[in-house]
């Protein structure tokens, strides 16, 4: 396994730091009071590529690996200070453009992909309800088959990008009796008869990113409009989740890489007592321990970055967004302590950071359903005979790969 960052990586880390930036997330501090984005930083994502990341070259993507883009968002996050930006970019690569690139037709990828890299369109990804949450199979929307259409009816909320998305991905059931096997997937446009999207709810932290809930009804979609075949919904959420988990949260390690350096600076400035008080030994653990948490978190959203390389997606996803959602949140109460007072107002990025922090250990699943699936993998839920892992083997039951010679370079990772 080479996890060293190629040239090519750092130099595109290093181009998209600058577009954070420079270029991304002005006046954050007023639109957190309106919850909007900031016109014109979805399309400057798209021309710097960003929104098509890891869509294969020929739907208008860059088409570079899990590798290549964990580090590269990871730059974007350390330059862009608006987290809920990194949060709604993030939902709409990871669980729109990738499931589709995945299980899409090859008219529904022509269809899409192109506009939604080119940031002419934004994409939506619906399956919570208000009965299922952390149980989202248990999904109570419906998709009745009418000949050569389906009728959705049901209602989705807490929907990153619903306010302002074109395409909504849409689980719903064929058949509520066969529970999580009958969930399927639809591809549904705003503006179509019988959907309505609301923003109901006021966020506590990542504020900017537009969240609603949208209420199917009576909305008749051709099949076509199915993504993947009917009752595949179980499967395409499970390999949209793999995908989002591993590499959603890789800005907020940017995030954290931003927050330490300025603590460095404060603690070194800030003189208490006579000296710096970056002297003191419990600030600095303090800071130390930052460190650690963000060198933690980066390694395991690597690794399970270079799984999915290795086209072995593996519980390091889990593992990547459980680590670094809590991570952050312990990172940022961290930084309030050094700043003392100041770091209690609203003057420092600190207490945004925070609040924008609290959110991301419930997206993607909260920590405790990562902990869970965590627990299935490894095999304590089974009843299956206890197997003792060979040297060969990750402990998860799953042979590790032997990595490809060309393993670093960013051409080796595109698929
Ligand atoms: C910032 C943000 C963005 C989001 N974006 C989207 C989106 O784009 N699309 C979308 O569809 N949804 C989205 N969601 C919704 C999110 O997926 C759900 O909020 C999440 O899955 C939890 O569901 P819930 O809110 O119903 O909580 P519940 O499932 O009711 O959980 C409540 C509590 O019970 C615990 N719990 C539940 N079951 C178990 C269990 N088996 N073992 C241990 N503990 C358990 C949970 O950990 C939690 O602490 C988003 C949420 C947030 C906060």
């Amino acid at each position: 396994m080479n996890l060293a960052p190629t040239e090519e990586q750092t130099a595109l880390a290093d181009r998209l730091h600058t577009l954070g930036a420079t270029a991304l997330g002005a006046d954050i501090e007023t639109r957190e009071g309106t919850q909007q984005l900031q016109s014109g930083d979805w399309q400057r994502c798209a021309q710097a590529g960003v929104l098509g990341l890891p869509v294969p070259q020929e739907y208008g993507g860059l088409g570079l690996d899990a590798l290549t883009c964990a580090i590269a968002l990871e730059g974007l996050g350390g330059g862009c200070r608006d987290n809920g930006l990194m949060i709604a970019v993030g939902a709409h690569i990871w669980a729109v453009e990738m499931p589709l690139v995945a299980f899409g037709s090859a008219e529904q990828k022509q269809r899409y992909l192109p506009a939604l890299c080119d940031g002419s369109k934004t994409g939506a990804h619906a399956i919570t309800e208000a009965q299922a949450g952390s149980d989202a199979l248990s999904l109570t929307a419906t998709a009745r088959r009418e000949g050569d259409h389906y009728v959705l009816d049901g209602v989705k909320r807490f929907v990153t990008n619903a306010p302002i998305a074109d395409v909504f991905l849409v689980y719903a059931t064929v058949n509520p009796a066969l529970g999580f096997t009958g969930v399927t997937a639809f591809l549904v446009e705003r503006g179509q008869e019988g959907v309505t999207v609301e923003s109901r709810y006021e966020k506590t932290g990542l504020r900017t990113a537009p969240w609603g809930e949208i209420t199917l009804s009576g909305c008749r979609v051709p099949v076509s409009a199915r993504l993947g075949a009917e009752k595949q919904g179980s499967r395409i959420l499970g390999f949209t989740m793999g995908w989002e988990r591993a590499l959603i949260l890789a800005p907020l390690l940017g995030t954290m890489r931003r927050q330490i350096d300025d603590c460095v600076r404060f603690a070194r400035e800030r003189a208490q007592f006579g000296r710096g008080i970056g002297r003191f030994q419990s600030v600095a653990n303090r800071i130390v321990e930052m460190q650690i948490r963000l060198d933690e978190a980066r390694l395991l959203t690597h690794r399970a970055a270079w799984d999915l390389v290795q086209g072995a997606p593996s519980y390091f996803a889990e593992a990547a967004q459980l680590r670094t959602s809590e991570s952050a949140v312990e990172t940022f109460l961290d930084a309030m302590q050094v700043y003392g007072g100041l770091g209690y107002t609203t003057e420092t990025d600190v207490e945004r950071n925070l609040r924008d922090a609290l959110g991301t250990r419930i997206s993607s699943g909260t920590s405790d359903m990562q902990r869970l699936v965590m627990a299935e993998k490894l095999g304590l839920t089974s009843r299956a005979p206890i197997r003792t892992p060979s040297r060969a083997d990750d402990g998860a039951g799953r042979r590790v790969p032997s990595p490809p010679a060309t393993a670093g370079g960013l051409r080796a990772h595109a698929r």
